[in-house]
């Protein structure tokens, strides 16, 4: 039996870093995944964009833009390789969108400046409105950059089928540890999580072979990469209640090539390769961060709590969750993966805007899953 202070199962961005910050606190980590380093999950089907997100300062834009900065940070300072800084411009998709980007202006808080038509002209970009530049943004290589976090924990390939809690220990094939952390994407088969409310997100994009001069990322509906080592990369496309099996043919790709041709010339790309795969977003769209409430037993115990009681939540011992970073997990993965890190080790509170507890009491009281 080999013994570890800490599991983390799934190797995508979320997984691998938690098992990065957990690392660097000094526990033993064992990473496991049933496929590979973001080989099959979101992770290996972003476009990896990391940039800001503009509005009218929604909790979610404050959390989201904490979030970027500080990814944004970890990727320069210890991946600089694997995260392109392009710049990232956000255009308006029509004059009315237009109007709402002079409102956005004060909430905008990263480092940006406006681009004028005839800047954007310059640029190779075909748009006549006011667009933000977001500078520092950028490009993640996805599965490169993963890999390179997890470049000094142990990994193994190896799915989680079935677990065991005993005396103070997860019991995961030949592995052990104290602590356990799901970082398994849309998917979860092993404890009653409903009231977080993970759902799946599919999404496609595409890698386009190309010698257009583009050296500025930018994002109007969908996003179009700078050109990188002569590819252009493509994305996304969102479906909801799509079977997870769907076959990744690059059909979805004509939607997005079309919108990409009214904002680059397009005329050499050349598709190379399709990628798809699915965004897990919680009920409110933040992320899910932190401990996990045992669910059954407070339904058994507190039979009230569906009419309103407010009992005190009763967790799974030493059981953790990264999840729910729906279409910014490049953005959000390492900001997550440190408040994780800093609760599993330094037992510092989770930020309540991302702690699952906070879905748990209204769950009970209005959802449609529970018999009443
Ligand atoms: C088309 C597309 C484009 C995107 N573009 C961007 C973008 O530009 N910028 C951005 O920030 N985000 C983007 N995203 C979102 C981003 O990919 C996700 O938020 C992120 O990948 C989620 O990471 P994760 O680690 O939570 O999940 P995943 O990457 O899905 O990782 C979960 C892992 O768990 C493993 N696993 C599951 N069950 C088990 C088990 N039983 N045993 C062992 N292993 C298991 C899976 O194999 C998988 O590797 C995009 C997503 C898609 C689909």
């Amino acid at each position: 039996m080999k013994k570890y202070d800490a599991i983390v199962v799934g190797a995508g961005i979320a997984g691998c870093s938690s098992a990065y910050f957990l690392k660097d606190k000094g526990l033993k980590v064992l990473v496991i995944d049933r496929s590979g380093v973001a080989a099959s999950g979101g992770s290996a089907a972003a476009g990896a964009f990391v940039s800001p997100k503009i509005g009218k300062g929604s909790e979610l834009q404050n959390l989201t833009n904490e979030a970027f900065e500080f990814s944004k940070d970890f990727y320069l300072q210890h991946f600089s390789q694997y995260f392109t800084q392009t710049g990232v411009i956000r255009i308006p998709k029509d004059e009315e969108d237009a109007k709402k980007f002079e409102e956005y202006e004060a909430y905008n808080e990263a480092k940006r400046e406006l681009l004028f038509s005839d800047e954007l002209n310059e640029l190779g970009i075909d748009n006549s409105y006011e667009s933000f530049l977001f500078s520092e943004a950028g490009v993640c290589d996805a599965p490169k950059m993963c890999e390179a976090i997890l470049k000094n924990i142990e990994y193994e390939q190896y799915e989680l089928k079935s677990l065991a809690y005993e005396d103070g220990c997860w019991f995961i094939g030949d592995y052990c540890a104290k602590n356990l952390i799901l970082a398994t994407g849309y998917e979860n088969r092993y404890f009653d999580m409903r009231y977080m409310g993970v759902k799946g997100t599919w999404g496609s994009r595409g890698d386009y072979e190309t010698n257009l001069n583009l050296t500025v990322s930018m994002h109007k509906q969908i996003s179009v990469s700078a050109n990188i080592d002569g590819i252009v990369k493509l994305g996304a496309t969102h479906e909801k209640d799509v079977d997870v099996c769907i076959k990744c043919n690059g059909e979805p790709l004509k939607k997005l090539f079309g919108v990409a041709s009214t904002m680059v010339d397009t005329s050499d790309f050349k598709l190379k390769e399709t990628f798809c795969g699915m965004r897990s977003g919680s009920k409110d769209y933040f992320p899910l961060v932190g401990e996990v409430i045992d669910t059954n037993y407070m339904l058994k115990t507190y039979p009230k709590i569906l009419r309103g009681a407010k009992p005190e939540l009763q967790k799974i011992s030493n059981l953790y969750i990264c999840n729910g970073l729906g279409g910014r997990g490049f953005v959000f993965g390492p900001l997550m993966g440190k408040m994780l890190a800093d609760k599993i080790v330094d037992n510092k509170e989770v930020d309540e805007r991302v702690n699952p507890d906070r879905l748990f009491l209204k769950w009970c009281r209005k959802s449609p899953d529970l018999e009443r």
